[in-house]
């Protein structure tokens, strides 16, 4: 059983008092969604308050990105024990927006996938194709080169510990949703691609959410694929009504 997880990138968006004015109304919606996982990514300077917001509540508390190292020389950066002491539990790394404004690599996604594994955090690890490497048939060989480079060195026991998000560059921030039979089966190849690298076992059990323009409107499509163990969303996780309808997704 794969309990699904419903989480909300909120890139850089909200001021502290607005990040835990939302916490404190999803608070109520979380605690009676016994269906889901509820997560929250506020930016940097609100994941103290919102985690003390969000403390004893299902609401758990991600950062959008961390640094591998413990501390250092590394002018603008995070580290993991930094992130657990702000209350975090979760991390969002290798995201698309990540990857290509700040240049990430697979190689940097796996120093920090490990690093946030050492730590104790839950990582959410972002992979997913351009437009133009679907259009010309490269989404296959783009979803193992990532998956392999950000999860090298890997043990099944840490890929069991973490979350992967499919986020089809293209339809981040587009309103161009992926199918919900485009998403299962890149999800399909991910599933494979971990059976083949850390067992069938690891494989059936690692959540693999779908994300990019995830909407009240379409997240019952998507969550009707079985292969879909939730979402992580962007825009539509920025308003209290909107993101609560995504929690209380459409089951049949
Ligand atoms: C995201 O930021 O991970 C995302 C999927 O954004 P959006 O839902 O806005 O497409």
């Amino acid at each position: 059983m794969r309990k699904p997880v419903i989480a909300g990138n909120w890139k850089m968006y909200k001021t502290i008092a607005e990040a835990v004015d939302f916490i404190e109304k999803i608070k109520p919606v979380a605690a009676k969604a016994d269906h889901c996982e509820v997560v929250v990514a506020p930016p940097f300077t609100a994941l103290a308050a919102a985690a003390k917001a969000a403390k004893g509540s299902k609401v758990a508390v991600s950062a959008q990105d961390v640094h591998w190292d413990k501390e250092g020389a590394h002018t603008g950066d995070i580290s993991p024990v930094m992130l657990i002491d702000a209350g975090c539990t979760h991390v969002i790394i290798g995201h698309s927006e990540r990857r290509h404004d700040h240049g990430e690599t697979d190689e940097q996604v796996n120093r920090k996938l490990k690093a946030a594994l050492a730590a104790g955090l839950t990582p959410i690890v972002c992979v997913g194709e351009t437009l133009a490497e679907r259009e010309s048939g490269g989404t296959g060989e783009v979803l193992k080169t990532q998956f392999e480079g950000s999860l090298a060195g890997l043990t099944p026991s840490d890929f069991s510990r973490i979350i992967i998000a499919y986020e089809p560059v293209w339809a981040i921030g587009t309103g161009r949703t992926a199918t919900p039979e485009i998403a299962a089966e890149a999800h399909r190849l991910l599933r494979q691609l971990a059976a083949r690298r850390f067992g069938e076992q690891e494989a059936s059990g690692v959540r693999i959410l779908y994300g990019g323009s995830v909407k009240p409107d379409n997240v019952g499509g998507l969550m009707a694929q079985e292969e879909i163990d939730g979402a992580l969303v962007g825009g539509a996780s920025l308003k209290v009504d909107s993101f609560s309808a995504l929690v209380n997704y459409p089951r049949g």
